[in-house]
């Protein structure tokens, strides 16, 4: 017990945030976080929850296509964009008053305000008004997230970030989407589901980039199949307010020369560490290039008592991971025993249509870092699909070491490729070699028994 108020100080409610106060709560710390915007953060309210929410939206236009091929008819299906973002509105809602439970009952104190550090143990929050209170805490933890960030660009003021796409009045007719992330491609994959026509703008070759080449532009071919314009190699230098009216009040400017008409431009570009007004210089935190937060492989900056995890400290920028790095730190500060994150084989998931999933190396990283590999594929029609004039072609993808056998890398492109990725990524953590793979039974007829069947 120390004389601070609290044990251990956490700024940010987000997932991170949350389970490090829990699980330090668990081990017997006195803990409170303070929360400026929504709890649960990024992940609840403006990311992977409702941006899945919207995904599944989107995938019944599919389901409602193919049904004929199964004998159902039906009147021509009508979507409601409000009523869509009304509900998900609801669920996330829901949610919030979930993290609060949670919270509450683990003991946590959760104060309602922007906190900012005065020092590296006095931690002021203000509540809005004049409602300011100032705590002392033994430890502190950063974990705030991240933050949209868009270029400079001339009439980048009309661009939307993917925090304002949740709460669109109205689903645009033509929508562009800037940037070839996670982000871009799920919402490319998002508005054309529902019925938008879109343009995705990237300035590569391919978008994607880390993830496998192969795997990246099978994506691409079933992207443009499904009638979104992929613009690769490709800038937008300025965006205006067009001439034009209803739904191409926008021209995009790109570097070739062309230009595009669209209702709603989005960008998504990428995030930076939210790390602005927090009082970290005054403390002598040292950041990176970004504004990230640097630590150590237990999470602590240069700065002993101070600790940041998730997006602030721009590592891998996954939900999971920020909460593994929480269970990580609070093990390391209450539990005395130091447990360093683990960020090999991390498996991650695009939901983009078809969606894409993968845990370990990619065919190029495999090469480079262990040159003789060998590299089993399948590429095929799933049988759902043997019924219906849906052509996709559904991609799997292993990657093993030729001297040992193991499986480097698992991969896939076609629906349920998350799921079942999810299953293999304790194989491929664990070890697995081509062998074992091969002594697992294929449950048939099923996409996902073409990784124990490769040949
Ligand atoms: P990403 O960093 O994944 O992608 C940013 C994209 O924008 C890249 O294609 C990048 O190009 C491009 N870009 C960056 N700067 C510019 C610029 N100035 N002009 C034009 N293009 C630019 O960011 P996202 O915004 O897509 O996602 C943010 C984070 O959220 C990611 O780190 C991801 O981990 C996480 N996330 C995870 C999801 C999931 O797990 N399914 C879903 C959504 C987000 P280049 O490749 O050339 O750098």
């Amino acid at each position: 017990m120390t004389d601070y108020d609290y044990d251990l100080f956490v700024i940010g409610a987000g997932s991170g945030g949350v389970r490090a106060s829990r699980m330090a709560a668990g081990y017997g710390a006195r803990v409170a976080v303070a929360e400026e915007r929504y709890l649960g953060g990024t992940c609840v309210n403006v990311g992977c929850v409702p941006k899945k929410l919207l995904v599944c939206a989107s995938t019944f236009a599919d389901h409602y296509r193919e049904a004929s091929g199964f004998g159902w008819s039906a009147a021509r299906p009508a979507f409601d964009w409000g009523q869509l973002i009304a509900n998900k509105n609801r669920e996330i809602e829901r949610l919030n008053g979930i993290y609060r439970g949670l919270l509450d009952s683990a003991g946590v104190e959760l104060f309602e305000g922007r906190a900012r550090l005065l020092d590296p143990h006095t931690v002021e929050i203000d509540a809005g008004g004049s409602s300011r209170s100032r705590v002392t805490a033994d430890q502190i933890l950063i974990a705030v997230g991240s933050w949209p960030d868009m270029p400079p660009i001339p009439g980048i003021e009309y661009a939307i970030n993917s925090n304002e796409a949740f709460y669109l009045e109205r689903l645009p007719e033509h929508v562009a989407v800037v940037g070839g992330g996670y982000i871009g491609v799920e919402f490319a994959g998002i508005f054309a589901g529902l019925g938008s026509r879109v343009t995705l703008i990237y300035r590569g070759p391919l978008f994607l980039r880390g993830f496998d080449e192969e795997i990246r532009t099978h994506l691409a071919e079933e992207m443009r199949s499904r009638g979104i314009d992929l613009r690769f190699d490709c800038q937008v230098e300025s965006i205006e307010a067009s001439p034009g009216s209803g739904d191409d009040l926008l021209r995009l400017h790109l570097d070739d020369g062309d230009t595009v008409d669209c209702g709603e431009v989005l960008y998504a570009t990428g995030r930076r560490p939210l790390v602005a007004d927090l009082g970290l210089e005054k403390c002598g935190v040292a950041l990176g290039e970004l504004g990230e937060i640097v630590v150590d492989e237990f999470s602590r900056s240069n700065v002993p008592n101070i600790w940041a995890i998730g997006d602030v400290t721009d590592r891998l920028n996954l939900t999971p991971v920020a909460i593994h790095e929480a269970m990580c730190l609070a093990r390391t500060l209450f539990a005395g025993e130091p447990t360093p994150v683990d960020h090999e084989a991390v498996a991650t998931a695009v939901f983009s249509q078809p969606p894409l999933a993968a845990v370990g190396l990619t065919e190029e990283e495999a090469r480079a870092r262990y040159g003789e590999i060998d590299v089993y594929r399948s590429r095929f029609r799933p049988l759902k699909l043997t019924l219906t004039d849906n052509q996709e072609r559904t991609l799997v993808k292993l990657i093993v070491e030729r001297s040992s056998g193991r499986v480097l890398g698992a991969h896939m492109l076609g629906p349920d490729s998350p799921e079942i990725i999810q299953g293999l990524a304790v194989a491929v953590k664990m070890g697995a070699t081509k062998d074992d793979f091969d002594a697992a039974m294929a449950i048939h007829p099923t996409s996902a028994e073409e990784f124990v069947t490769l040949r």
